[in-house]
């Protein structure tokens, strides 16, 4: 694309342009903006190198040679970019004998071995990312091996645009920001968007609480001196909400500083902390719905995904050594178990090992990283190595799902943590009548349950499951002398906790048949005279239409089946 774009506007200046997850981009340094145009005539101008199936061929130069080789050509960003390489030596790759650019490499054998490409998108980028440097232009491509891979990547990339969940959380009335009013990054849940909240936490505290969790409850705002202790006042700080309230016996001194919480840990060591513990008390499984605030860049927030407030299903549980792996294994199988009951098949499995730079013995850590790697062995789950990315205070466990469009989401995490209960001095008192340290494990299910909202959303495109819908029927009487009946019917379906809406406006029926298919409701439940005397109803499904009449009795019972099925 470069070699195009250069053969095409010579005066252009190149910058970077590095492969990224799904595909590349380059940014250019040109006075006149690209076109759509331009881009067509920029893949007219790749289409021809590749079929020249030019060779690349690697040089290896010493910095100064490479400077001025890109002096030569007049290549400024190249040269910053040189100078920045602590080696001595670069590297640079030559097309043919048309074209060359630094780079690492490595690179396919010519250029006839690149298939299926496009170019996607123009957007505008400082120099290094840097607002005080100059703008640049941003072209954005894909490839792929074949057409039809490509094909198919474009397909889910439209697919992605019309799932986007800030278009669909609007559209149905999930949720909205208000950045104006409130801030941004706050999301404000109406009145469908929180009862599906409300459904998915009244899933978690009873999964938790069936898996021998206790849930507990802790404050939104705790004194400074609690994150002092825990190490975020001085490591987390700018991420971090604090304020003072002030002191009614000084009313001179600014008063006491307090943070909104960033973290739910601390607030849960304190509990642990309330009483001595022995070995027979652990492992000690806190569960709650912790909302925290993070202060985030208004650049990169975005939608559920990134916000400056959100809660977390977050549990901390405080074990001994010999408790760990017996631990990570009941973890992972409840976060199969979720993704199973939320409709997402696909994981992508992540353990990141020690850093260079970290605390905690070398038994602990190889202790820690081990029953994390045989868990997820002993479950036959295949996973990803990325050594060095752990956490300073310990190995982890990253779980991200995949959507219908092949994206991932991160969602749940499994960290271990020899730094907290170093800080907060916990112990418990283990079989030998010594005080040991327990290891403490952070680990989110789901996650940020509003990043979770968002990816069930676009995974499903708001065709949720039944048992999630936050509408599961909708009842709609043919006329008015079958309003009575209709409400007969609702207090019936509300006895047995399904969640029920009544459309007797004085519209015609296919218009509020089709407001309810509009808003994906589950059952469409038409009743009229005829229903009304046979105590039955007739049955309209999400995606398969008129599907003939039940008894009420026969309807209660089969969705409930399949709400309890979890379908
Ligand atoms: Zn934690």
């Amino acid at each position: 694309m470069a070699q195009a774009v250069k053969e095409l506007w010579p005066e252009t200046k190149l910058a970077i342009g590095p492969s990224i997850e799904d595909g590349f981009y380059y940014d250019f340094d040109k006075k006149e903006p690209f076109t759509d145009d331009d881009l067509k005539k920029i893949e007219e101008v790749m289409r021809r190198i590749i079929k020249e199936n030019l060779p690349f061929t690697r040089q290896d130069l010493s910095k100064k040679e490479a400077i001025a080789l890109f002096t030569k050509s007049g290549e400024a960003y190249k040269i910053e970019l040189i100078k920045d390489i602590p080696e001595e030596q670069v590297s640079i790759y030559k097309t043919g004998s048309a074209f060359l650019d630094l780079c690492r490499g490595p690179h396919v054998e010519s250029t006839g071995k690149i298939k299926a490409f496009k170019l996607l998108s123009v957007a505008g980028a400082y120099w290094r990312g840097l607002e005080t440097n100059p703008m640049l232009q941003r072209i954005y491509g894909t490839c792929f091996n074949s057409q039809k891979e490509l094909d198919e990547y474009l397909k889910n990339l439209e697919e992605a645009k019309k799932r986007d969940h800030r278009k669909l959380g609007k559209e149905l009335g999930f949720f909205d920001i208000y950045h104006d009013e409130a801030g941004a990054g706050l999301i404000f849940y109406h009145p469908k968007g929180a009862l599906l909240r409300m459904i998915i936490e009244d899933y978690l505290k009873k999964e938790h609480l069936k898996r021998g969790y206790q849930l507990v409850m802790t404050p939104h705002i705790m004194q400074k001196n609690l994150w002092q202790t825990s190490g975020h006042y001085d490591y987390y700080k700018e991420n971090m909400y604090t304020f003072f309230i002030p002191d009614e016996k000084t009313p001179s001194s600014e008063g006491q500083e307090f943070v909104l919480k960033p973290m739910n840990c601390p607030g849960h060591i304190l509990i642990y902390k309330s009483t001595i513990r022995s070995f027979r008390d652990l492992p000690l499984r806190y569960f709650e719905l912790g909302t925290v605030y993070r202060h985030e860049k208004a650049g990169v927030l975005h939608g559920l995904l990134r916000v400056r407030g959100f809660t977390q299903d977050d549990a901390h549980i405080f074990c001994t050594p010999e408790n760990l792996k017996s631990e990570i294994k009941a973890i992972i199988d409840f976060v199969i178990e979720a993704m199973r009951v939320f409709g997402f098949g696909e994981m992508d499995i992540e353990l990141s090992t020690r850093p260079e730079k970290s605390i905690g013995s070398d038994d602990d850590w190889a202790r820690a990283t081990q029953a994390l790697e045989d868990s997820l062995k002993e479950k036959g789950l295949s996973y990803t190595v990325h050594p060095g990315e752990g956490a300073f205070y310990g190995p982890k466990i990253d779980i991200k799902l995949k959507d219908v469009l092949k994206r991932k989401w991160q969602c749940a995490t499994i960290q271990c943590d020899f730094a907290l209960p170093k800080r907060f001095n916990l112990g418990y008192v283990d079989t030998d009548g010594k005080e040991k340290q327990p290891i403490m494990l952070h680990r989110v299910i789901l996650g940020s349950l509003e990043r979770f909202i968002g990816a069930l959303l676009e995974h499903h495109g708001a065709v949720l499951p039944l048992w999630l819908s936050p509408i599961q029927v909708a009842l709609i009487p043919i006329k008015d002398s079958t309003h009575d009946y209709a409400q007969k019917i609702k207090a019936e379906l509300e006895k047995e906790e399904i969640r029920v809406k009544i459309d007797q406006r004085n519209e015609t029926l296919n218009k509020r048949i089709r407001e309810a298919e509009v808003e994906k409701t589950p059952y469409i439940l038409v009743v009229g005279d005829k229903e009304s005397e046979a105590n039955s109803v007739s049955v309209r499904k999400r995606g398969k239409g008129d599907t003939g009449s039940l008894s009420l009795a026969e309807f209660i019972k089969k969705i409930k089946e399949e709400i309890e099925g979890k379908k």
